[in-house]
């Protein structure tokens, strides 16, 4: 058992495929930074998506897009070990390199309640929870489940007070409510296809960058 005098303050972890970037996740981010006292929140851009079909834009680009996305704001930081491993980014590979370098630091893997409820479909979903509190931002359109899996580990693992993030290096589960915003990044590829402008719903140097590489152009 770890003393909470050893512990440095809990960060945040928000991966994702970031195609591209949007106001959704950096409020998400921003919000969850401030409201938990999370000593900052990284952005990891995954190489190669598990749970779901290929990113449309390179590594490279959503890298890039995502460090424009934060370039004046200090509490965001990305993270690119996931697209220098290459290969599926499995989430339990991140927090393994994460909890290596930072032995002593609370790990928060940030996600939506969609997201929680697939957890248990995860690889070695079990493993995680070894390493990091789950952080779910709560968006009022989902409910949680009152039978299954998922609401065993809340019966379990919910807590109810943020300061337990800081206090144990990982495994317990924290809801927390977040601004809704009805973005998605494919919606906003869907618009760029179409011609359509998505400005006001991402940063608008991501959106000149997109312009400017002709990252979602079809050729
Ligand atoms: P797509 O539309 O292509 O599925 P996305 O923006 O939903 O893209 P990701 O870039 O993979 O998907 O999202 C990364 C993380 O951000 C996920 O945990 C996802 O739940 C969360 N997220 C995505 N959109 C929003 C939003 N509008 N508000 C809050 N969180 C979001």
């Amino acid at each position: 058992m770890n003393l909470m005098h050893d512990l440095q303050r809990a960060i945040g972890i928000l991966g994702g495929t970031f195609d591209p970037i949007h106001f959704g996740h950096l409020r998400t981010a921003l919000e969850l930074y401030q409201s938990l006292d999370l000593t900052e929140v990284r952005l990891i851009p995954c190489f190669q998506p598990v749970h779901r079909k290929l990113p449309v834009a390179s590594p490279e680009h959503r890298l890039a897009m995502v460090k424009h996305a934060i370039e004046s704001e200090t509490a965001l930081k990305v993270d690119d070990l996931e697209i220098k491993r290459k290969g599926p980014s499995y989430t339990i590979d991140t927090l393994t390199a994460f909890r290596k370098k930072l032995p002593q630091t609370p790990l928060c893997l940030i996600m939506g309640i969609d997201a929680l409820l697939n957890f248990p479909s995860w690889h070695r979903w079990e493993d995680i929870l070894q390493l990091a509190h789950l952080v779910v931002a709560h968006r009022p359109q989902y409910q949680l489940p009152q039978t299954g899996i998922v609401a065993d580990l809340l019966k379990q693992r919910l807590k109810k007070n943020a300061a337990a993030l800081h206090e144990q290096l990982a495994g317990n589960i924290y809801l927390h409510p977040v601004t809704s915003l009805d973005i998605s990044a494919t919606d906003i590829r869907k618009q760029i296809a179409r011609g359509r402008s998505p400005r006001y719903l991402l940063p608008n140097n991501v959106y000149n960058y997109i312009l400017q590489h002709g990252v979602y152009s079809i050729s």
